[in-house]
């Protein structure tokens, strides 16, 4: 176990064998078209994980095919919601049943603490599923009370192919928020893993298979953006695209998909979280729940509270006890017990990281701590804090999408209203009171998609996220993502004695 202050052991050595790296198109685990395989790296240790097939456009065209013929021919559009139902369940039975393995697949593949893969983010996934198991059968449609002598009735209908690109920050939860919702609602789906972290997304996938799903209802093609991605993006034969990643890509498969076929797309991108301390807070409560809104998993959260709004009468304490907290952060192999953060991503991340925090250096923003590489091998980041950051450093606009802290100073509630909501962004805020007064101000007047009072982070099934501003449109989890898979048809029949 290493703090910031020692340096790393040796990597972990997981006991598990790589045995899932095809593509899966049509209930079957195939070789990519061309042939090609790409390398997933352990952040770790830098070195190979596993060479996975590289779908492209023509594998893309394969799956949608298969997609379309479940959704068209197979026994799944014939299915009761119930037997859907049924199938989501088993699934998440599967999930729990070989949690240890998925974990395991999930902090090898991302660096992310298994502590964290094997009891936060793998019951989740189970528990998302039940989640959606639960709506399966309840979706129906509305009788309308219509002028004139007509029937009228809703339908809601699945809306057919989903195309679904997801990230690698949670490579098994975005299975879970994108793959959950479009099944429920009986659509076929065609998803894409990030390059970074294709293993976790095969294993659910077959055992979504195990479960009952029928072939073709789930294709998996692992590969590149520009590629896979851009593929899925313009094809004329998906009906949908939700999108979840960088703000720049979410406007290129926009346009893509606006060109192609016009496909309606639901976008979660990135954030520049503002996280609120009132004046009255308690100070070590406020440290600690600021430090995990920012640090946890990295620091690569879409959320992450990234810009740490601190009342002027309580800052220089919050800013003392801060470094205290990010200096006793344990820093290291993720596979050791009591880790709190393993490596980033990949060595593209880690440069981008160091040079944020070279230019938080060159704006003038104080390094309170952090800063530089920890270990010797693999892309691990020492927690990072910045202090007396102003609006106009790059730091406090842009998303680092690292361990890095802004911390900076308010003087009154209208003051942190008005820098809070001059982002282009509107992901989530935090905000840390005991005034209800305060925390009903700033819960209304924040123009973003989730705000969590005394609390950061909290991702039930059935609460809704989503973006206000370029951090995205449409909501996730929750009832709300059902419209997202879910068209509505209008059925008006005349009748034609209405007196009788
Ligand atoms: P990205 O947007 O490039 O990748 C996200 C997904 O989009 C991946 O599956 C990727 O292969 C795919 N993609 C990339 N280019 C594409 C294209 N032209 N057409 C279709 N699909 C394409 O994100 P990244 O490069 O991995 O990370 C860059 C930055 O994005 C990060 O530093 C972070 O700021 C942000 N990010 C945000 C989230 C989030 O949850 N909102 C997740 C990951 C990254």
């Amino acid at each position: 176990l290493s703090t910031v202050a020692e340096s790393i052991h040796e990597p972990v050595k997981p006991s598990i064998s790589i045995s899932l790296t095809k593509l899966l198109i049509d209930g079957k685990f195939v070789d990519a078209a061309s042939g090609k395989r790409f390398p997933t790296i352990d952040p770790r240790t830098e070195e190979v994980i596993a060479h996975v097939a590289e779908g492209d456009e023509e594998d893309v065209n394969r799956a949608v095919k298969a997609a379309c013929k479940a959704f068209d021919k197979g026994p799944w559009p014939k299915m009761t919601a119930y037997e859907r139902s049924k199938i989501l369940i088993r699934f998440a039975d599967l999930i729990d049943e070989h949690s240890d393995e998925i974990a395991t697949l999930e902090s090898l593949d991302s660096g992310k603490p298994y502590e964290q893969s094997r009891n936060i983010e793998v019951p989740m996934v189970a528990r998302l599923f039940r989640y959606y198991a639960g709506w399966a059968d309840k979706i129906h449609g509305l009788t309308v009370p219509a002028d004139g002598a007509y029937s009228v009735q809703t339908l809601h209908e699945p809306i057919g192919v989903a195309g679904q690109i997801i990230p690698w920050n949670f490579p098994l939860l975005m299975f879970a928020w994108k793959v959950g919702p479009a099944l429920a609602c009986g659509n076929t789906i065609v998803l894409k893993t990030a390059e970074q972290t294709p293993l976790s997304a095969l294993l659910a996938g077959k055992l979504l298979h195990d479960a009952g799903l029928p072939e073709g209802v789930l294709n998996i093609v692992s590969g590149f953006g520009p590629t896979a991605g851009a593929a899925i993006a313009s094809h004329m034969d998906i009906d949908k695209l939700a999108f979840t990643g960088s703000t720049e890509v979410g406007k290129i498969v926009s346009r893509a998909a606006a060109e192609s076929n016009l496909k309606p797309v639901t976008l979660e991108l990135g954030g520049k979280s503002p996280f609120i301390i009132t004046e009255d807070s308690d100070i070590d409560q406020a440290v600690e729940l600021s430090h995990f809104a920012l640090f946890f998993n990295q620091g690569q959260c879409c959320c992450a509270g990234s810009r740490t709004y601190v009342h002027e009468s309580i800052y220089d304490e919050f800013l003392e006890k801060a470094k205290a907290r990010a200096l006793k952060r344990v820093v290291g192999d993720p596979f050791q017990n009591g880790v709190e953060q393993g490596p980033q991503i990949s060595d593209e991340q880690f440069h981008k990281i160091m040079g944020y925090i070279k230019k938080g250096q060159e704006e003038g923003a104080k390094l309170v701590t952090g800063g530089e590489r920890f270990g010797r091998k693999g892309y691990y980041i020492k927690p990072t804090i910045f202090a007396d950051v102003q609006d106009e450093m790059t730091i406090l606009k842009e998303e680092i999408f690292g361990p890095v802290q802004s911390i900076t100073k308010y003087k009154t509630i209208p003051e942190v209203i008005q820098r809070a909501n001059a982002s282009p962004y509107g992901l989530a805020a935090g905000v840390f009171t005991k005034n209800i007064d305060t925390a009903n101000t700033l819960s209304r007047a924040l123009r973003v998609g989730t705000v969590w009072v005394n609390c950061f982070d909290v991702f039930d099934a059935a609460i809704p996220f989503g973006g206000y501003k370029m951090s995205g449109h449409g909501r996730e989890k929750g009832v709300y993502s059902l419209n997202n898979y879910l068209q509505v048809k209008a059925v008006v029949t005349s009748i034609k004695d209405p007196a009788w």
